[in-house]
């Protein structure tokens, strides 16, 4: 990478640290205000920035990015900037203090960390920076944003308008390839935020390790999907058609694996293809189908499916066509692919799918299918769809996921009073809400000892006797 570059991304850092120095309690009132100009920025600016999207995929429609990334972000700034006060009024709390026979009194402060790090993907371009912005800035912080390469023509707008509307010494956008991300990860931030797959996710905890950087990891994973015996099957299977043909399969959030019982499969593989092809008579040139972001991650889409069939699995596409591998150099929108129990050992079965293609594995027991998400890293969603409360209850006792939603998929990440992250390797941390306003703060806990001390009269100084006994 250019030197110069990375220098200018260090020297940047350290300006906006020192002006955190100097101006090291915000009040509620320009939080607020910050917050307010990151609203307007994308108010004012959101055609540019949906066309700049376009751009980048390639043809997804605006209408979809207005949606996804503009209202998405929009709502969690706007969040933030409502609900701050409250959030706010726990700051400098009085606590319980075990001394307070002694006249002493502690209060917690939520302090602004200072400079916040936060790097990007390219699936929601705007949201995967905007949204943790929200929490940063409510929590009384600076940052600096490291879009996505692959979505180059939004990182170059999106530089472009805040270099343009907001201090750089309040929050300034980098962009830059994949090595710029490594330089940027290892700088000394005050906390690191990152969007991104779960192998990148340890080289940015390897690297922010080195100057003790906490980290918020949003990662990915392979959600499951449990339908249950007890499931209205045409809701479910529109539902579930619904949230995979979102972003064309490119969410975080996306079913990737439903489990089926056994003898309903051949039933939900019919009313989940017409659901889909309900929404979407036709794929090519449907600008309601959001394509694959570039050629390369079609391509390895592609791969995934043609490596299962060349198992011998049985793949049954949505809408016919001649060859898949001839869409990557079309325009790159693939009909649904439903891969039904593919062997173990094929690659759709370990890694993320991330694109249209859905893997479904029937079963005869709940608990086997307990059993098998356990056997998988911790995902970052699981979903159910049924109306047997005692089975949803076994399901959501024995297994782990960073959130659930009951009868829909990808809902509960748009609630944004509550905590949305990953566990275990699908991330670490949350943002959203006051969760994000916590993980954003450093908790300081301050502690008031009374003006006359009474540890001699109370027996509490040295030289100790024996009369002290834990009860
Ligand atoms: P990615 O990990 O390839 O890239 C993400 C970011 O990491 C990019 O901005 C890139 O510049 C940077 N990067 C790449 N290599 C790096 C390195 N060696 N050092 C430092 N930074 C580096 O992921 P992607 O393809 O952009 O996005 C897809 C993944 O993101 C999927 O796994 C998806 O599940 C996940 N994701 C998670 C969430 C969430 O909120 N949990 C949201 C969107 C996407």
């Amino acid at each position: 990478m250019n030197a110069l570059k990375s220098d200018a991304i260090a020297s940047l850092l350290q300006r906006q640290q020192q002006a955190h120095k100097q101006q090291m309690t915000v009040s509620a009132e320009d939080r607020r205000e910050r917050i307010q100009q990151i609203i307007n920025l994308v108010v004012n600016n959101q055609q540019v920035l949906v066309a700049a999207i376009e751009q980048d995929f390639g043809g997804r429609s605006q209408g979809f990015s207005i949606m996804n990334d503009i209202l998405g972000s929009l709502s969690c700034l706007k969040y933030t900037r409502d609900n701050l006060t409250p959030w706010l009024e726990n700051d400098n709390r009085q606590v319980f203090s075990p001394y307070d026979q002694l006249g002493s009194t502690a209060r917690v402060e939520y302090q602004p960390k200072g400079s916040v790090g936060i790097i990007g993907t390219w699936n929601a371009p705007l949201y995967t920076l905007l949204a943790p912005l929200a929490c940063a800035l409510g929590a009384g912080n600076r940052a600096i944003l490291k879009p996505s390469e692959v979505v180059p023509k939004t990182a170059e707008v999106l530089q472009h308008l805040f270099q343009q509307e907001i201090d750089p010494l309040l929050v300034s956008v980098v962009t830059g390839g994949v090595e710029v991300s490594a330089a940027f990860s290892a700088l000394p931030f005050d906390h690191m935020v990152f969007t991104g797959s779960t192998a990148v996710g340890k080289k940015i905890m390897r690297a922010a390790a080195e100057n003790l950087v906490p980290v918020t990891l949003e990662l990915g994973g392979k959600s499951p999907v449990v339908v249950s015996e007890s499931c209205d099957l045409i809701e479910t299977c529109k539902r579930i058609a619904l949230a995979k043909s979102n972003n064309g399969g490119q969410v975080c959030v996306s079913p990737d694996i439903v489990y089926v019982p056994q003898k309903m499969l051949e039933d939900f593989t019919h009313e989940l293809l017409a659901s889909f092809r309900g929404f979407f008579p036709q794929i090519s040139h449907n600008s309601d189908f959001v394509p694959s972001v570039n050629r390369q991650h079609c391509q390895r889409v592609v791969e995934l499916v043609e490596q299962a069939r060349a198992s011998g699995c049985k793949v049954i596409s949505s809408h016919d066509v001649a060859s898949l591998s001839d869409l990557v150099s079309a325009d790159k929108r693939l009909p649904l692919q439903l891969l039904i129990a593919p062997a173990k050992d094929t690659k759709i079965m370990q890694e993320e799918i991330f694109g249209s293609a859905l893997v479904i594995l029937p079963y005869e027991d709940i608990n086997q299918v307990i059993t098998d998400i356990n056997s998988r890293e911790k995902p970052l969603a699981l979903y159910y769809f049924g109306e047997d409360q005692s089975e949803l209850e076994t399901v959501l006792a024995n297994t782990t996921s960073g959130g659930v939603s009951v009868n829909d998929c990808l809902m509960h990440a748009a609630m944004h009073d509550a905590p949305f992250g990953g566990v275990g390797a699908s991330g670490m941390g949350h943002y959203h809400g006051r969760e994000g306003f916590l993980a954003f703060s450093h908790h300081r806990t301050v502690f008031f000892a009374p003006q006359h001390d009474p540890r001699g009269e109370w027996g509490l100084l040295p030289p100790h006797h024996d009369q002290f006994k834990a009860m």
